[in-house]
């Protein structure tokens, strides 16, 4: 018995039957439903939080179609690797037969006669450019179907080329209701060294795993495998009880987890040494980010918003600055373009910093939710018919008007900065 495998991994559903949640794509009559039908699969990029399926979808469609399945990492793999499945899928073509090198697993339904081949690649956002553009000609004539899952915006992380060539599919965050069902599910598919161990399950227990999960059903199936560890009593039997929960998701908490709270910490604590004009913590943490192999293009993004956020009309050159830091690592990636983010922070933690832009958009949003859209003055609105103008649009309209507010009436003389 295999127990060195996680639990969300030997647990990941097969079929779409078993598939659960993400009703707008996978439910009766909707759309990876209708491709697995029609046998039309298309490439894909599923966009969604992680644990919400992306992975699992990709494998389902292969296994329903009975495609060859070969599965890489935009995070290791490079244009190596996408050669060498290209090369497997011409073969694949030749020889009508399903291979299962390299990259590929095993997957159960029969083949088709001239089976495709479906490349899934994860976190496909971590490829750059140059990256991506080598896809695209595989993608075109049919050699590959593309399935590519990103965590990320694709219409700042993908080309333009490949995402006309795909079909966005968003995941959502898996509800509670969701992530329940996933538990109860994984509890009555234990393999049997977890079963046999465990002997009760209190009430509430699983509900508190699902709220702490947000609506990552790895996250869950996770908390569920150490709190059965936690939990085994002398006898060898397991109880899952919310303290023993409560215990598991503490033990998680500490430990060090990419996409998880040490992220946010390490970035928040960044942003904030930048904020303070603390150049050596902020180096100190974008080194720390760096050797855990943060996406570059993560860090340059949150220097854009900084630069506009933080310091604004002090020094306007700084968003020129990180704009330029972020193109740098889309061209250049690692591990070069760890130098010019290091230049960018050394520059935006030594400028001067003006919140009031920023400030005064959170201010004003906050009238528009208060007060919904407001009249128009009329004198500002737009009078492209005559009945308009007869109606007073544009009327007393002045340029530049010494003491007068163009806002809303309700609103006249506010101030936001
Ligand atoms: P990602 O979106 O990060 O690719 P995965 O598809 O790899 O996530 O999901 C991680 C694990 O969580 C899977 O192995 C599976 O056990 C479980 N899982 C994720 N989504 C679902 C779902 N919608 N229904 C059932 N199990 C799921």
């Amino acid at each position: 018995m295999n127990t060195d495998r996680p639990l969300a991994e030997l647990l990941r559903p097969k079929s779409l039957d078993e598939f659960i949640g993400q009703e707008h794509l996978v439910g009766e009559g909707k759309i990876i439903r209708k491709l697995i039908d029609d046998r039309e699969i298309t490439s894909i990029i599923f966009w969604g939080p992680p644990g919400t399926g992306k992975t699992t979808l990709a494998r389902i469609i292969a296994n329903e179609v009975g495609a060859n399945f070969y599965q890489i990492s935009a995070t290791e793999a490079g244009v190596k690797e996408i050669r060498e499945v290209v090369e497997l899928a011409k073969q694949n073509k030749t020889n009508h037969t399903a291979r299962t090198d390299l990259f590929s697993n095993q997957l159960s339904n029969p083949q088709p006669s001239n089976p495709p081949t479906i490349l899934f690649i994860d976190e496909i956002h971590r490829f750059n450019k140059a990256q991506q553009d080598r896809l695209l000609p595989f993608v075109e004539d049919g050699t590959i179907i593309l399935i590519g899952a990103t965590t990320e915006n694709p219409s700042f992380e993908i080309t333009s080329p490949l995402i006309s060539r795909s079909r966005i599919l968003i995941l959502n965050s898996l509800s509670e209701e969701d992530l329940v069902k996933i538990l109860k599910d994984a509890l009555a598919r234990l393999p049997e060294w977890a079963s046999a161990k465990l002997a009760t399950v209190d009430d509430g227990a699983l509900e508190l795993i699902a709220r702490a999960s947000s609506g990552d059903a790895r996250k869950a199936l996770n908390t569920l495998e150490l709190s059965i560890q936690l939990g085994k009593t002398p006898k060898g039997t397991s109880k899952l009880t919310q303290e023993i929960v409560r215990e598991a998701l503490q033990q998680k908490h500490l430990a060090y987890d990419k996409s998880g709270d040490e992220h946010y910490n390490t970035i928040s604590a960044f942003i904030k040494s930048m904020r303070a004009g603390d150049k050596d913590a902020a180096i100190y943490y974008l080194a720390r980010m760096i050797e855990s192999g943060e996406d570059p293009k993560f860090i340059a993004r949150r220097m854009v918003i900084f630069a506009s956020e933080d310091i604004g009309i002090a020094n306007p050159t700084a968003l020129v600055v990180a704009n330029a830091v972020f193109r740098a690592c889309e061209i250049i990636g690692y591990p070069e373009c760890a130098i010019n983010l290091a230049h960018g922070v050394a520059y935006l933690s030594s400028c001067n910093k003006d919140r009031s832009a920023y400030n005064a958009l959170r201010k004003a949003q906050s009238d528009v939710e208060k007060y919904g859209n407001l009249p128009i003055p009329l004198k500002l609105r737009n009078a492209p018919t005559d009945l308009m103008k007869e109606l007073g649009y544009g009327k007393d309209y002045e340029m530049y008007p010494k003491d007068d507010s163009y806002l809303p009436e309700k609103l006249r003389n506010k101030k936001y900065f």
